[in-house]
């Protein structure tokens, strides 16, 4: 069978577009490693319309049901390859099941790192998103409101300082707590005194805590750093292997370049000459990140990819 789109990544882009797509009666498939960060979110998001107070983890089941129950068809995988052109795309996953379809949509999001705890990010886990840590200025500065917070630098120490000044805000203090890049350039240092940011230098040995909340982070040297909550100041990477397989236009940061309508383009072609056929939404485009601009791009792209399919052959499903 050859889908009339297949989506690959069932964030709120992918499953935004799908609901679109699969309510127009076009055959979609979502194709997703669960790799994005809201099935792991046990935390209540606070800025997504229709879902204020829910959960990431119950938000994003919503919108797969949702999806599902319009007629997208919804496979767990990660796509290795991606080849092809308008009307004949083929879609290879890692168990080497292969896929075809006449469109594709890349919503494949950004990746971004854990701190690192004695080493591995993996005793970070249980913490990520569950309880007092947070990732996201722009959605959860506000719930920062009087708390003595410590920002995590994962990246460099400039992005450390960049991400701490919009908490500022809100929080009653902020540290910095930098284990990677531990050195400001001479404009971020100024801002970094100006603001009065303590910065503590070093790894973190272990965490104290239960039940995703954080009562201490043991560095290497025993200090015992507490707060009521931990930013993760982290380099964030867009998902692009496939958009390089397909020799899309990338943005310097590795963002998928988009027109408004989430068209694509290949490498070096200008902004309206869009390739046929490939279109991109969320986090992976240069864009905000946020659940319901990430849904809104979703649904552009996939309104634009309706109505090319019904140019390219019209359907009469009326009679
Ligand atoms: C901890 C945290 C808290 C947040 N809190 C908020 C908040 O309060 N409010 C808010 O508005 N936003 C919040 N955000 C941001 C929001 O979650 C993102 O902006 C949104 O999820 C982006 O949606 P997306 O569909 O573009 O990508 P994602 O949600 O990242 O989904 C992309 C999907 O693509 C899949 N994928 C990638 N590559 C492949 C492949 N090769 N094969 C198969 N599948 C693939 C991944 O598995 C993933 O499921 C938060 C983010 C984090 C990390």
């Amino acid at each position: 069978m050859k889908y009339d789109t297949i989506i690959i990544g069932a964030g709120p882009a992918g499953l935004s577009a799908a609901l679109h797509l699969a309510f127009h009666q076009r055959s979609v498939l979502v194709i997703d490693r669960r790799t994005g960060p809201l099935p792991f979110t046990l935390t209540p998001l606070y800025n997504v319309p229709g879902f204020v107070h829910k959960r990431g983890v119950d938000i994003i089941k919503h919108m797969e049901q949702e999806a599902i129950k319009a007629g997208a068809r919804l496979e767990r995988g990660n796509v290795q390859q991606i080849s092809g052109a308008a009307g004949d795309f083929t879609i290879q996953l890692e168990s080497s099941t292969i896929f075809q379809a006449k469109t594709v949509l890349l919503a494949t999001g950004v990746a971004r790192y854990h701190p690192l705890v004695a080493g591995s990010y993996q005793p970070f886990l249980p913490y990520a998103a569950k309880g007092n840590t947070y990732y996201c200025p722009d959605c959860e500065s506000p719930e920062l409101l009087g708390k003595h917070i410590v920002v995590i630098g994962v990246g460099g120490a400039n992005s450390a300082i960049a991400e701490a000044l919009p908490l500022l805000e809100f929080a009653a203090s902020i540290r910095l707590l930098l284990t990677a890049g531990q050195d400001f350039k001479p404009e971020w240092e100024e801002k970094r005194v100006a603001h009065k940011l303590e910065v503590i230098h070093g790894q973190i040995a272990a965490i104290e805590g239960s039940r995703g909340i954080i009562t201490a982070l043991i560095l290497e040297d025993g200090a015992r750093v507490t707060a009521d909550g931990y930013y993760v100041s982290s380099p964030k990477f867009p998902r692009n292997q496939l958009a390089q397989q397909l020799a899309l236009e990338l943005s310097e940061r590795g963002h998928i370049k988009t027109g408004w309508r989430g068209q694509t383009k290949l490498l070096g072609a200008v902004d309206g000459d869009w390739l046929e056929g490939v279109w991109a939404a969320g986090d992976v485009q240069p864009q905000t990140q946020q659940v319901s601009i990430a849904a809104g791009s979703g649904n552009i792209a996939a309104v634009m990819i309706d109505q090319y399919l019904q140019k390219k052959s019209p359907r009469k499903l009326g009679i």
